[in-house]
């Protein structure tokens, strides 16, 4: 018997069904989900499923795909299409497809896809017979942003933490006070004595490979570099601020929390960073290309 999947509204063969691939859920992990047991074809615990679904969703600020009954009703066909006695229902519901953005898409329909399939292994006993052997990890869910992963839904809610506020990017503060770096950039400032600051790249930040260049160009033109920790109070009494990042290559963040910068206006360094980065960055991929 061949398996069945549910896909945004159709019941495809479970080796055909595919979403999109700038569906957001693959794309930034921005999606939820649930696994509902099915035992002699009933759901154990739905309404405790449907209402942390329910709650997930909003917490996410994503649609409900469906109305709970419609869910329930796709739920049942799942089961009965799929033929299952002892198993599982998994559904899952993301932000929907949508051009590849941090922050979140405007009129996007979420998606939704469910799975249904046996596992009578889970229902018998033969485990809980002789019981299973536990290890302990360290709980770092998920604190290793030096790894350039898609699981980014951190890092959407905060660009779109700093949509909602009327700015540009959100910078993460530590637990000690002090900022990481911004939702999708590095994070830089220029001190009142003319300092370009940045936290050093270690496992608390994604080590950007445009501030590798910044860097590198900053040696070559003699500036002063200190990679070190900042503190938003640092920033707001900073002679300039920037973000770094291939998609923003250099540029300049006038303020921070509402609170303007120096003059509220691009630094003057930060301008001919921006424009160094440019030249350098260009230069260098003109060496590669001519020698490949
Ligand atoms: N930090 C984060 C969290 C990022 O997602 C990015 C880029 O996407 C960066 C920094 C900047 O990295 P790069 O300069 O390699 O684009």
């Amino acid at each position: 018997m061949s398996r069945i999947a549910y896909v945004n509204g159709a019941y495809v063969p479970h080796n055909e069904a595919a979403v999109h691939i700038e569906d957001r859920g693959y794309q930034f992990s921005d999606g939820v989900y649930e696994v509902c047991f099915v035992a002699n074809g009933l759901l154990l615990d739905e309404e405790g499923h449907l209402d942390r679904l329910d709650r997930s969703l909003a917490e996410l600020r994503i649609a409900a795909p469906l109305t709970r009954k419609a869910l329930r009703l796709v739920m049942r066909e799942m089961i009965r299409r799929n033929r299952v006695v002892n198993g599982l229902v998994y559904l899952q519901a993301t932000r929907g497809v949508a051009r590849r953005n941090h922050a979140f898409p405007t009129a996007t329909a979420p998606s939704l896809v469910l799975t249904a399939r046996n596992a009578p292994a889970l229902w018998r006993d033969g485990k809980a017979e002789k019981g299973v052997g536990v290890i302990t990890v360290p709980d770092e869910r998920w604190k290793r942003p030096y790894i350039k992963s898609v699981s980014l839904l951190p890092n959407v809610l905060a660009k779109q933490a700093a949509v909602d506020a009327g700015a540009g990017e959100a910078w993460f503060v530590d637990a000690e006070g002090f900022i990481t770096e911004g939702s999708s950039t590095n994070a830089w400032i220029v001190s009142a004595d003319g300092v370009l600051i940045t936290r050093p790249a270690e496992s608390d930040i994604l080590k950007g490979i445009t501030r590798t260049a910044i860097l590198e160009i900053a040696a070559a033109e003699g500036y002063e570099v200190v990679e070190r920790p900042f503190s938003p109070e640092e920033v707001r009494v900073a002679r300039e601020a920037f973000m770094s990042a291939a998609t923003a290559m250099v540029t300049p963040i006038v303020s921070i929390d509402g609170e303007s910068i120096a003059n509220g206006a691009p630094g003057r360094f930060t301008l001919k960073l921006r424009e160094l980065y440019k030249k350098h960055s260009l230069n260098v991929a003109l060496r590669l290309e001519n020698a490949f």
